[in-house]
């Protein structure tokens, strides 16, 4: 009975909920919150132990917090600039890179901001829901070694670049911070520093409190993060991989990009985990439709593979 009980409450529930210990009981006095605490991570080193759900469909997951079904089905990203990860015909480097080259010496991004992944990020980001990122993390690995498996360096149209030694995450003003709990660039950095075996450093930090950059145009995005970062830690002749979970504008990488650059950092890579193609990807009820059709796809997809295997 214990049993069918534990299965009914995930661990991924449990995350998504405010029971997580450290949450609990801004209002209980310390003695209670301190044996709620005992008590769920005694709960929760038991969980680990049984099988997760797919962060996408709800499917048993079997690695990352991803289906087998998505993980060989989702959507990535088709051929696109080295330089600025947008769509390009043929080569490395699109027309306007090559012409106006912008501050980084590279851009990796894993995935369209599209659906499902605009979800699972405002998931992650505005709902604590944070099993989704070794999902997404998994997906920015393996676009990194998409091109050629992992070495000692890259190669982007004629130039040969080292890999990052170091993966700096965007950081979020101490009062954004707060308020949200973490940092949902850090959190994605972690599977990409034990994959790649780099350390991660928060070499950034943002001193001025910006609004959110989904709330902006493309204008006031630029102006919005000027003079936002100041270097917190030296990157002296380090090969940085700045790490971001969505990148539209270019605005905010930009704007971090050169205060590595000023404060000696010997190359920048971006690193982001979606790229959008328009100015503004939100048109929200269109974009839920969508959604729903994702998933019921999945669905009968994973209804008619199991039809045919009877
Ligand atoms: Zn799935
Ligand atoms: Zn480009």
């Amino acid at each position: 009975m214990n049993r069918v009980i534990l299965r009914m409450v995930s661990l991924a529930d449990l995350q998504q909920t405010d029971m997580m210990p450290g949450k609990i009981g801004k209002t209980a006095p310390g003695c209670v919150r301190r044996a709620m605490e005992t008590g769920l991570n005694g709960a929760l080193a038991l969980l680990e132990h049984l099988p997760t759900r797919c962060v996408v469909c709800e499917a048993a997951a079997i690695r990352s917090n991803l289906c087998e079904l998505c993980l060989t089905d989702l959507p990535r990203l088709p051929a696109v600039c080295r330089r600025c990860a947008l769509p390009v015909g043929t080569g490395t480097l699109c027309g306007p890179c090559i012409i106006n080259p912008p501050p980084w010496q590279s851009m990796t991004c894993a995935v369209p901001y599209e659906t499902p992944y605009d979800t699972l990020i405002s998931r992650l980001k505005f709902r604590g829901h944070q099993t989704v990122a070794p999902a997404l993390g998994t997906l920015m690995i393996e676009a990194l070694e998409k091109p050629q498996p992992h070495s000692a360096f890259t190669h982007i149209g004629s130039q040969t670049l080292r890999f990052p030694d170091v993966i700096v995450p965007v950081p979020l003003h101490w009062y954004r911070l707060w308020q949200r709990g973490f940092n949902q660039a850090a959190l994605l950095a972690e599977p990409l520093s034990q994959h790649f075996d780099i350390e991660i450093i928060h070499a950034l930090k943002r001193h001025r409190y910006t609004r959110a950059q989904t709330l902006l145009d493309t204008h006031d995005r630029v102006a919005n993060v000027r003079s936002a970062f100041r270097i917190n830690l030296p990157v002296e002749g380090r090969h940085v991989a700045l790490l971001d979970d969505v990148t539209t504008t270019c605005a905010t990488v930009a704007a971090a990009s050169l205060v590595l650059l000023r404060s000696g950092a010997a190359s920048v890579h971006v690193w982001s985990c979606a790229r959008a193609r328009s100015k503004h990807p939100s048109h929200s009820q269109q974009k839920k439709r969508r959604s729903d059709t994702h998933l019921s796809n999945i669905k009968n997809r994973r209804l008619r593979r199991q039809f045919r295997e009877r």
